[in-house]
């Protein structure tokens, strides 16, 4: 049978659209192709690097370069340090956390800022990856007993066990041995102390300021807290094993950062201490001979 010419014509006609319809389409995707890019991480990136996209980098904490020296830690026991300088120390308990700990060390890295992880053995035992990466990326892991038992409401033996096995899950994870514990739930007295101190040759490791992340008061009240209640020296404690304090540490990192507080080791605070500004020699960090104006409110009053 013949097609009519009409129908010929309506084919044509059809055949007409699709083919623009396809090569517009086509263009359109033609066209982004030649001004994006895939970066590294699959996103699509304009030609100009997407800088009008891409979000603002956070506040960086600078390269601070402090030799540690566990006889520099004459104290049993620290909760702060007396400095001039702006450094302060976050510190993170009861982790890893197989979900929380890669998400908080996340945040660290895009600030270059060191924390402190007060681990638990049992944890440790379990994610030793996680053991290994704290350390690969410069943190400081301590000792929090294998089981988060109370130090000064069990026996000398159990005690022993408690924090030897702790020790030994890090040793064993990553090879590096701790030099500080804190004590689960702050529960301490100065027999332990000085137990500690003799047998282990742990310093005792407190904190200066609690937010309280562990009742959950939200990650605004977290921020707020640490915030307004960090003083320089001080050591700030917070846990890694709840998702509302991951939460909260973008905006009370960069909220510290931007008063000028400089983020350290507890064993840097220990041994920025002990050094007198006077001694300070030329290869050390600047940031210990000329002091950073705190722009927050505390240096003020
Ligand atoms: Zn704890």
């Amino acid at each position: 049978m013949r097609t009519s010419p009409i129908t010929q014509l309506g084919f044509l006609t059809l055949a007409i659209i699709l083919m623009l319809g396809c090569s517009s389409t086509g263009g359109k995707y033609e066209n982004s192709d030649n001004t994006a890019y895939l970066d590294g991480e699959g996103k699509r990136r304009g030609l100009f690097g997407g800088r009008q996209k891409k979000k603002s980098a956070p506040l960086q904490n600078p390269n601070i370069n402090i030799r540690v020296d566990p006889r520099l830690a004459r104290s049993l026991t620290y909760s702060r340090v007396r400095t001039e300088g702006p450094f302060i120390a976050m510190t993170f308990d009861d982790g890893p956390h197989p979900v929380h700990t890669p998400r908080l060390l996340d945040i660290l890295k895009r600030r270059n800022i060191r924390a402190t992880f007060f681990v638990v053995g049992t944890n440790a035992r379990r994610y030793p990856q996680l053991i290994r990466r704290i350390i690969a990326e410069g943190h400081e892991i301590g000792n929090h007993t294998v089981n988060h038992k109370y130090l000064s409401r069990i026996s000398i033996e159990e005690a022993r066990a408690e924090v030897l096995g702790c020790e030994k899950a890090i040793v064993a994870a990553c090879g590096v041995k701790p030099r500080i514990l804190r004590p689960p739930g702050g529960h301490i007295n100065d027999r332990v102390k000085v137990w500690l101190k003799k047998e282990f040759g742990y310093s005792t490791i407190m904190w200066a300021v609690d937010p309280e992340d562990w009742k959950r008061p939200g990650s605004d009240v977290v921020a707020r807290r640490i915030i307004s209640e960090t003083d320089p020296g001080e050591i700030v404690l917070a846990h890694d094993i709840h998702g509302p304090t991951i939460a909260a540490m973008p905006r009370a990192l960069d909220g510290l950062l931007s008063n000028g507080y400089r983020f350290v080791t507890v064993s840097q605070l220990i041994a920025i201490e002990r050094r007198s500004v006077a001694r300070i020699s030329s290869n050390d960090n600047n940031l210990l001979s000329s002091s950073i104006p705190l722009n927050g409110k505390k240096r003020d009053q």
